[in-house]
């Protein structure tokens, strides 16, 4: 994430005496005592009539990262203050018409929260421990997590939320800030999540594995629902067919994951299927 102060953003907190304020807990201009929590260099409080209160640096010129780093120390200290966060459901993207639900949204607990700590290639906004498990908590203010990081973060093996805080927001507040990011139930996603991968990799595992032919258009042979016949064969075309099919979990250039027969509509139907399918195959001696 980067915040510019190109994006038209003020400084909404600084520090007084190592402790994060909003203008509305000290005196105006220089008197304030406040510091830059980025380059800490020193801040005057700007509460005038015209615009909403802010801070802004004594020199006159605002540095790189003093916006962002003022909101990820305001998410820190409310998910270390509430010691609780809510975290979305986890839901598989597959081609039902209904992504499968994992987890539900729920309260985690918190235990320690770390503010812009490098680990290897990543600078986390934020690391949360909550019984455990470890995950990053990125705090979007006017730019999301790129591809390029969620790949960085999916090799880590990292579970990251997103909680994005948008311009429009009331961010002028540290209740505000507190509201958004320990119990909104909005504006959070896993951009990763271990356990959703996870289950996605097993449930591929599960899959019937339909090659790609090319026949002039791509298709698959075998249609387990016959989407369409030719001469008593069932077959599929890809785009047609495939691509719009609720029983395709994914798919490569050369091979399609079909869920097949089973009418599986959901991350519970799965897990009841498997049990089935294992039941099956140890009859058969599979
Ligand atoms: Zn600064």
């Amino acid at each position: 994430m980067s915040v510019t102060q190109g994006a038209g953003l003020r400084l909404p907190f600084g520090l007084s005496k190592g402790q994060l304020v909003s203008p509305a807990q000290v005196e105006r201009g220089a008197a304030c005592g406040c510091t830059c929590p980025a380059c800490g260099m020193d801040l005057v409080a700007k509460k005038g009539l015209q615009r909403a209160h802010h801070f802004a640096h004594a020199s006159g010129t605002e540095c790189a990262h003093g916006v962002e780093t003022a909101l990820h120390l305001a998410a820190k200290e409310a998910i270390a203050a509430a010691q609780r966060l809510w975290v979305p459901e986890v839901t598989l993207d597959v081609a039902t018409p209904t992504a499968w639900v994992i987890s539900q949204g729920q309260y985690v607990p918190v235990d320690e929260v770390v503010l812009e700590q490098r680990e290897g290639d990543v600078v986390p906004d934020v690391a949360v421990t909550s019984g455990g498990r470890r995950f990053f908590v990125e705090i979007a203010v006017t730019h999301k997590v790129g591809a390029a990081k969620r790949e960085r973060l999916r090799a880590k093996g990292m579970s990251t939320l997103e909680i994005a805080l948008p311009r429009h927001y009331d961010v002028t507040t540290l209740d505000s800030v507190a509201d958004i990011v320990v119990a909104g139930t909005e504006h959070k996603e896993w951009v990763v999540n271990v356990r959703r991968d996870r289950v996605f990799a097993r449930v591929v595992s599960t899959a019937l594995r339909l090659p790609v032919v090319v026949r002039g258009l791509s298709q698959v042979d075998d249609c387990p629902k016959a989407a369409r016949r030719a001469r008593g064969k069932a077959f599929a075309y890809l785009v047609d067919d495939c691509s719009k099919c609720q029983y395709r979990l994914t798919a490569t250039r050369q091979e399609v994951f079909c869920l097949g027969r089973p009418k599986i509509r959901s991350y519970a139907e799965w897990k009841e299927w498997r049990k089935v399918r294992a039941r099956i195959n140890n009859v058969r001696g599979e």
